[in-house]
C-alpha cells in the first residue's frame, strides 16, 4: 500500500497531466486532484469495520488515505486481530465489538456507521443489527443472498431512519464514470449490446466462497455481479428479460447450489441486449464491451482493484487511477453526511435490483426457461 504522500503526489502527477488530456477528461480529474491536494475541514464519516478479513484490510487500508472517512472502530470474533487493528489504526478499546455484542455500538457516539465485509451469507441478519442500533450501514456486494432479503435489509433501514449503501466501488472509478457520461451525451449512439465477462480460478475448496450457505450461490454472487451490475451501468437502462445456462466440470469442488460457470443473456426496453459470463473456473477473465450505433468502449481489466484500462472509438481512456475503496469511501462520506447524490445509485435499492437478477438468472438456469422481469 502507498503510503499518503506517495498517494497524493500521484495524484498530483495526473494533475500536472491535465492539460494533455482531451477537453471532456478535464473536469472530472481536476475535480479529484482539488479535493485530494487542498486541506479539508469539514465532516468526518466515522466508520466501524465488521470482518477484518482481506477485502476488509483492502478497504481499511485505502481508508488512510480518505479525507471525509475515518476508521474508528472494529467489529471482529478474533480477539488477536482486534488487538492488531487496535495498534495499526490507533483504535481506542471503547470502540471494539465483537460479534455478540455489536448492538451496544448504539449507546456509542464515535461511530456513524458500520460497514459489514463478512461472507454474503450474513450480511442480512448483520446489517438489520445496524439499522436497529441505529447506525448507518455500508454493506458489501452481494448485498444478501436474494432479493427477498435484500428488500427486507432495505425496509429495515428505512424504518430505523438509516441509510444502507453497498460497497459498489465502480459506481466511483473515473473511467468507467467517463463511459457513462459518454453514453449520456449520446457519444455512442444508440446502444445495441453489452457484453461482460467475469471470473477468476477459484482455489482452496474450503473457502466459504464454495459453501452455499455462507456464499448463497458460487461464481453469479461473487464475481459474476460484476457483469449484472456492469451491463446496467452502462447501457443504462433494466433487463427486461433474462436466459441462462449452467455448466459444471467440477461438481465435488463445485457442490449443489454453488455454480462453476454461468453464461446469461439480457434484453433491455430499447432492444439492446447482453451477453455475460460468469465462472470460478477461468484466469485473465475481466472485460466489458459496449457497443452502440455511433461507436464503442471497451475496458479490460474493467472491475479489478486498477488501474482499469480502456479506449473507446475516441482513443484510450485518461482519467486518473484512484484507490478505488478511498475514493468510494470519501464520496459514501458524501453520501451519507451531505445527501450527496452519485452518478450511479449505491443504495440498497440499487443492490436489490442486482439480486432480482440473480434471483431470475438461477430460475432460469434451473427451469431453462426465459425469465421475464417487470
Ligand atoms: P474473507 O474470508 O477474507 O473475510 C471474511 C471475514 O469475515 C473474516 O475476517 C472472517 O473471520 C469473518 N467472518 C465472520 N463470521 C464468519 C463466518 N461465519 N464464516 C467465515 N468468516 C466469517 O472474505 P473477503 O474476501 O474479505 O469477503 C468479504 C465480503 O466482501 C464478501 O461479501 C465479498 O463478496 C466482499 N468483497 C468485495 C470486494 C469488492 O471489490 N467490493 C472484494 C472482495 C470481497
Amino acid at each position: 500500500m502507498n503510503s499518503r504522500r506517495d498517494f497524493l503526489q500521484k495524484l498530483a502527477a495526473s494533475a500536472m497531466a491535465l492539460p494533455l488530456l482531451p477537453l471532456q477528461n478535464l473536469a472530472g480529474s481536476a475535480e479529484y486532484a482539488n479535493f485530494y491536494n487542498t486541506p479539508y475541514d469539514g465532516p468526518v464519516l466515522r466508520v466501524a469495520i465488521m470482518g477484518l478479513g482481506s477485502y476488509g484490510t483492502r478497504v481499511a487500508k485505502a481508508m488512510q488515505d480518505c479525507k471525509r472517512a475515518r476508521l474508528t472502530g472494529v467489529i471482529s470474533g478474533t480477539p488477536s486481530k482486534i488487538k492488531a487493528w487496535q495498534a495499526r489504526y490507533n483504535i481506542p478499546e471503547k470502540n471494539c465489538y465483537n460479534y455478540e455484542n455489536f448492538d451496544q455500538v448504539k449507546d456509542n457516539p464515535d461511530i456513524d456507521a458500520i460497514y459489514v465485509i463478512t461472507p454474503n451469507g450474513l450480511h442480512h441478519d448483520q446489517v438489520i443489527r445496524v439499522a436497529k442500533a441505529g447506525k448507518h450501514a455500508i454493506c458489501e456486494k452481494p448485498m444478501a443472498v436474494n432479493a427477498k432479503e435484500g428488500q427486507e435489509m432495505v425496509d429495515a433501514c428505512n424504518q430505523a431512519g438509516v441509510k444502507l449503501l453497498v460497497g459498489y466501488r465502480m459506481h466511483f472509478e473515473p473511467k468507467t464514470l467517463e463511459v457513462i457520461r459518454m453514453r449520456k451525451a449520446g457519444e455512442f449512439g444508440k446502444i445495441l449490446f453489452f457484453q461482460g465477462q467475469c471470473g477468476f480460478t477459484i482455489g482452496d475448496p474450503t473457502q466459504w466462497r464454495l459453501n452455499r450457505e455462507l456464499a448463497g450461490g458460487g461464481a453469479l454472487m461473487d464475481i459474476g455481479i460484476y457483469a449484472i451490475n456492469g451491463a446496467r451501468y452502462m447501457t443504462g437502462e433494466e433487463p427486461v428479460w433474462i436466459t441462462a445456462q449452467e455448466t459444471k466440470t467440477n461438481p465435488e469442488k463445485f457442490k449443489e447450489g454453488v455454480d462453476e460457470t454461468i453464461q446469461f443473456q439480457m434484453g433491455f426496453p430499447s432492444g439492446a441486449v447482453a451477453s455475460c459470463l460468469s465462472t470460478y473456473n477461468m484466469s485473465h477473465l475481466d472485460r466489458f464491451f459496449l457497443n452502440g450505433e455511433k461507436g464503442f468502449a471497451e475496458m479490460q481489466p474493467s472491475t479489478g482493484y486498477g488501474p482499469i484500462k480502456g479506449r473507446t472509438h475516441k482513443g484510450e481512456l485518461t482519467q486518473p487511477h484512484i484507490t478505488h475503496q478511498t475514493l468510494q469511501m470519501d464520496e459514501m462520506a458524501g453520501i451519507i453526511l451531505d445527501g450527496k447524490q452519485p452518478v450511479v445509485d449505491v443504495s440498497g435499492e440499487e443492490g436489490v435490483r442486482d439480486l432480482k437478477i440473480i434471483d431470475a438468472i438461477y430460475e432460469a438456469c434451473r427451469t431453462g426457461d426465459k425469465q421475464q422481469l417487470s
